[in-house]
């Protein structure tokens, strides 16, 4: 009869906030990150100076022809698999307007930095810490992506680094196997611990013993320590992590032909304007006032959200013209309405009179 050996629950532990050292210039790091981004130094270089008003774009206003709308109308019914081809076919376009509109976009290109508290196995790293100040968050050199370019990097703060006993196996190297709690052995799962088969066979896998060697542990009932691989001590040190990313606001003016803006925002559109600097100065003398307001709100509104966090590397500022056409049909004595839009000829009818086939034979 086996005893049942005591249960030792070893579940992930924080590792305790006395193993961290004090680093000047670092207080606010913590185990695990959530520390928060660190603010940017001041900009060294002075603001920008407004630039020139972009030059009067060719407003040239791009119309369709009917066989073009009436293409695209064809495609997108027959898109729908329940829609009947009949008032693409019999429908008669009274009337054709274009209607254009525009979008403007704001991308902010920045890097944040934030600092963690991390560890490794000790195998005999440099151990620094001490040795001289730890640099600041911000005068550590990272190696940006290209512009717009999403990316990540983690840099190992130098003169952080110190060796402290492994706090999971209280620096033995090893901790109780999880499998047999320790034991080395468990249940025999063939005869399920009486040592015999049915009748009075004796158990040939555990040989009667009733239990059988725990394979995860190889019977020696401890393994190695995951957190610092068997090797008693970690490498504690500060982990620097840089983040460079975009964030991207769209400003789209309403128009008066009746079309959803929401369906504008999966179309693209002509480029009119385009501006890219280290920080774009919000665009003046623009025909649409809607347009050049929404850039001088969304222009500060990125200075005052991602400044105080992130150090903004680079803007990007478009302006695009998208097309929209109305196009007015009869169809059996009613008239009805579609519009064709972006530079995909992308459909709209939500008063298409045959949404069911079956319906209009
Ligand atoms: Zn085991
Ligand atoms: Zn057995
Ligand atoms: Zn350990």
């Amino acid at each position: 009869m086996a005893t049942a050996p005591a249960t030792i629950i070893h579940g992930p532990s924080a590792p305790p906030a006395n193993m961290f050292d004090t680093v000047p210039g670092y207080e606010g790091t913590i185990a695990g990150g959530g520390g928060g981004y660190l603010p940017p130094p001041p900009p060294s270089v002075p603001m920008p100076v407004p630039e020139q008003a972009p030059s009067s774009p060719d407003w040239h206003i791009p119309s369709i022809s009917e066989d073009r709308a009436r293409e695209s109308f064809a495609t997108y019914v027959s898109s729908k698999c329940c829609y009947s081809s009949a008032p693409v076919k019999e429908g008669v376009i009274t009337n054709m307007e274009s209607f254009n509109t525009y979008r403007y976009r704001l991308e902010t290109f920045m890097e944040s930095r934030s600092t963690e508290w991390s560890q490794e196995p000790y195998t005999g790293q440099p151990v620094d810490a001490g040795v001289q100040p730890a640099p600041g968050p911000w005068q550590i050199a990272a190696q940006p992506p290209a512009f717009f370019q999403e990316h990540k990097q983690t840099i190992k703060v130098p003169y952080t680094s110190s060796v402290k006993n492994c706090h999971f196996c209280l620096g033995m190297g090893r901790n109780p196997c999880t499998t047999c709690a320790g034991a080395g052995n468990k249940v025999c799962w063939v005869c399920n611990g009486s040592g015999y088969r049915q009748s009075d066979d004796r158990c040939m896998h555990c040989n009667g013993r009733g239990r059988e060697n725990c394979s995860s542990c190889s019977g020696s009932g401890s393994c190695q320590c995951d957190t610092c691989h068997g090797k008693r001590q970690l490498l504690v040190f500060i982990n620097l992590i840089v983040k460079w990313s975009t964030e991207k606001d769209e400003f789209i003016a309403q128009d008066s032909s009746g079309l959803r803006v929401e369906n504008l925002e999966k179309v693209s559109g002509k480029e009119l304007f385009k501006d890219a600097q280290y920080m774009v100065y919000p665009v003046r003398g623009f025909p649409d006032v809607s347009v050049a307001q929404a850039s001088e709100r969304l222009v500060r509104d990125h200075q005052v959200k991602y400044a105080q966090t992130s150090l903004i590397l680079q803007q990007r500022q478009t302006i695009e013209l998208i097309p929209i056409t109305k196009v007015n049909y009869m169809w059996k004595g009613k008239p009805y309405v579609y519009y064709v839009y972006g530079n995909e000829f992308k459909v709209n009818a939500d008063d298409y009179p045959a949404t069911c086939c079956c319906s209009v034979m």
